[in-house]
């Protein structure tokens, strides 16, 4: 233009997604500042708000750099622009956040501490040496500091820790990393840590973290404070620590986590895979099970695998740094599957018996979120329990308007809120029949739907179809207008679609796992559907019906779901006497299903696999859910060879009959269990992939979806993966949440999002 005028213009932009607690409006007044803007930014309940005035040119920069380069941890998911008229602005402002109506906002995860802060931590000569709360805009805690929206300091754990000199310079200063980190502090003006024995502290800071690590040396068990609860802590090399703390938690034989300093403290113990690196050291820092190098005993019984982590917190690293054992047990403090202790006063008077000392932050704790378990597979990562990083992120965008509230299902309870389309999934809760689960359970609810300000009267609630679950009870006091009863596997393959958004298409679901609820009042979980989360989901086929004798507690032992369908076969060898050795348990539940008395219908995998497992010698009681299938698994896994045992579709029906005829047959012949095993497995495989070809032919359907708590069976998926490729069908399974019940809230939510009235 002649002279160098340039046009005025001006715009606001409104920015959502994951965009605030990133550092998000700093960024913004940089860019705008390096572009000579003038207008302002503010943290809105919509999103990032934003009103620019300059120069054309400056301002179409400024946007292609906004979408080219945000912040690290930041998440755009959508950005509006509109024209406006300038308002003859001269400078630009950070603005203080308003509060309009429902806040579409996403909360971040909590986030591990970045390199720059840990750099500092351990630079002598830094403000913040050694301080166990160090954090900035890139990284610290989020969700688990969050009281309420929008995320500002008032709103936070923070709120009665107000800043020094030191910290409200950098917190105001737009070049400063700190600028706007709301949970920013220093060892002058922020919490610190102390150690904690019986009711006395016995040191703080620098002296609590090394006699902290004076205790772990010593074989001592530890609570220590982390950011959404207490872990235990102890030498994972000390095995007498590793049995004690086996015994005061009631933990028999479910693997312990642990924690090494490095990835190459990680690599010394496990098969480290890229994929698995990537995840191990991704933001949401997970614990991540890999094929273990070592045999560290009393870590993961009769288990191949090692669930490791790397620490995510400064005082994780100060610990570390100060001489802690280089491989740590770190265990979510609790008692059994109690849910994790996150206030103080709750983590003295239950972990008492437990832990000899605590190290205790003073930050608080907004609320529990346990360590996640993740697993790189072989269709990609996979979330087991999803809760520290990922939560409350939104996994899906689900088309509908209204508010649905999915309470999922009684066992490893998750529940989804859906706000404008936007599935939230909770953190990981647990077992409903505990009763600090179902209080847990109670109070995410609360809290999600006060943090995101819905109506309950707008409200769909979606739940799972066993009208005896707690969680079905807990959804009909709930005061809302419309609820959606959604049958557990179907929710369990709405759940892999709704994350890929696929509404209409149609495809073969395949749901296996333990128990569900079925159409017909029996136990299913052994189901092949064929439709769309629009058009509904029509069974197909299924596991050849057995009878489950005792209900529930066949869940428990394998030798009861046994009983059941091995009455089936005609003719058995003497289950009493060696090599099967079934005992008493196994006798009272067979007179069970021949009297029928007290059995339920079933065509659950997870008991066919239990069935399995007892008939290789797991026949003692299972200590926590899954227990049997995955020592199966594990034995299978050591075998080089198999043969496939036959697993036929005859009519409806996937018959078990000649695949349990086999193993018996060739237990008797003296075969090698892990043969066995790895042949049981491999029938399963090839079983599935001939029906599902034969179905997919008849219905012209290309996609096949697996979901349900047998899909954590990596060798099932690896077995499935070259059969299915065979028939040019292709799979679909979980990955953002897990294919256990975790992941059934997302699937009810979707169902109920396509048939609610909106
Ligand atoms: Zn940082
Ligand atoms: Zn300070």
């Amino acid at each position: 233009m002649p002279g160098g005028v340039t046009m005025t213009s001006a715009c606001s932009i409104r920015v959502r997604g994951v965009v605030q607690g990133v550092g998000f409006r700093p960024f913004v007044y940089r860019l705008a500042l390096a572009n000579a803007l003038a207008g302002w930014v503010l943290n809105g309940e919509q999103g990032v708000e934003i009103h620019l005035e300059g120069s054309d040119d400056r301002v179409k920069d400024f946007i292609r750099d906004l979408k080219a380069s945000p912040p690290k941890a930041a998440q755009i998911a959508e950005i509006e622009i509109h024209q406006t008229e300038p308002q003859g602005l001269v400078d630009f402002i950070i603005r203080e956040s308003v509060r309009l109506d429902r806040p579409t906002v996403r909360i971040s995860p909590d986030l591990p501490v970045c390199e720059e802060c840990l750099a500092e931590l351990f630079d002598e000569k830094d403000h913040r040496y050694l301080y166990p709360y160090i954090n900035c805009t890139n990284c610290g805690p989020r969700y688990s500091v969050i009281l309420g929206l929008p995320y500002d300091r008032p709103n936070t754990t923070m709120k009665d820790w107000p800043l020094d000199r030191y910290c409200g310079t950098e917190y105001h200063d737009p070049s400063n990393r700190r600028f706007h980190a709301q949970p920013v502090a220093c060892a002058s003006c922020g919490p610190g840590y102390y150690l904690r024995e019986g009711s006395d502290t016995v040191a703080r800071g620098k002296g609590a973290i090394a006699a902290a690590v004076r205790m772990l040396n010593a074989g001592r068990i530890l609570a220590v404070k982390g950011l959404g609860g207490y872990h235990l802590a102890c030498n994972a090399f000390n095995a007498t620590a590793v049995l004690a703390m086996r015994e005061r938690k009631y933990r028999k034989e479910k693997p312990f986590a642990i924690m090494v300093r490095n990835v190459e403290g990680a690599r010394s113990l496990v098969e480290l895979s890229s994929e698995t690196e990537a995840l191990l050291t991704s933001t949401a820092r997970p614990i991540v099970l890999a094929p273990a190098k070592v045999d560290i005993p009393g870590i993961a019984p009769d288990n191949n695998e090692l669930g490791v982590m790397l620490p995510y917190t400064p005082v994780q690293h100060l610990l570390f740094a100060a001489g802690a054992p280089d491989v740590l047990v770190m265990t979510s403090a609790n008692r059994s599957s109690e849910p994790i202790a996150y206030e103080d006063d709750d983590a003295f008077e239950r972990m008492s018996g437990i832990a000899d000392a605590f190290v205790v932050g003073e930050r608080p704790i907004a609320r529990r979120v346990d360590d996640s378990v993740a697993r790189a597979g072989i269709f990609g990562p996979v979330i087991l329990r999803r809760a520290r990083g990922y939560a409350p992120g939104s996994v899906a965008a689900l088309p509908t308007s209204r508010p649905i509230l999915a309470i999922g299902a009684d066992l490893k309870n998750t529940v989804t809120l859906v706000v404008n389309g936007q599935a939230f999934v909770s953190q990981h809760i647990g077992d409903l029949e505990h009763y600090e689960a179902n209080r847990a359970f109670e109070e995410v609810i609360q809290d999600l739907v006060s943090m995101y300000d819905v109506r309950w009267e707008d409200l769909v609630i979606a739940h799972d179809a066993h009208p005896q679950y707690l969680s079905t009870a807990h959804a009909l006091k709930l005061s809302s207008n419309a609820r959606v009863a959604v049958q557990h596997h179907r929710a369990h393959v709405a759940s892999v679609l709704a994350e890929h958004g696929e509404w209409n298409k149609q495809v073969l679901g395949v749901a296996f796992d333990g128990t569900g609820y079925g159409d017909d009042g029996t136990i299913w979980g052994g189901e092949i559907f064929v439709g769309s989360v629009d058009a509904g989901f029509k069974r197909l086929a299924h596991l050849r019906t057995a009878a489950l004798p005792g209900g529930d507690a066949a869940a428990r032992h394998p030798v009861q779901a046994a009983a059941g369908f091995l009455f089936q076969l005609d003719t058995l060898p003497d289950l009493h006497a060696e090599p099967f050795d079934f005992g008493n348990r196994y006798t009272v539940a067979r007179q069970l299903v021949e009297k029928n008395v007290r059995c339920f219908a079933t065509t659950s995998m997870g008991r066919l696999f239990d069935t399995a497992a007892a008939l290789l010698c797991f026949t003692r009681e299972v200590t926590f859910e899954g227990q049997a299938a995955m020592w199966l698994e594990q034995l299978a896994r050591t075998s080089t060879t198999c043969e496939g045992y036959p697993f036929p579709l005859v009519g409806s029906e996937l018959d078990f009959r000649p695949l349990l005829t086999a193993v018996i047959a060739d237990i008797l012949a003296g075969i090698a269990p892990q043969f066995i095993a790895r042949s049981f497995q491999r029938g399963i495989a090839e079983g599935l992939s001939q029906a599902l070809a034969q179905l997919s032919s008849a219905h012209r359907i290309d996609t096949v979806v697996l979901s349900g708590g047998v899909f954590q069976n990596e060798l099932l998926l690896e077995d499935l993966k070259s059969l299915l490729a065979n028939e040019h069908l292709e799979i679909w399974t979980n990955h953002a949440v897990p294919p256990n019940d975790g992941g059934i809230s997302l699937g009810q939510a979707a169902i109920a999002a396509l048939t609610a009235p909106q």
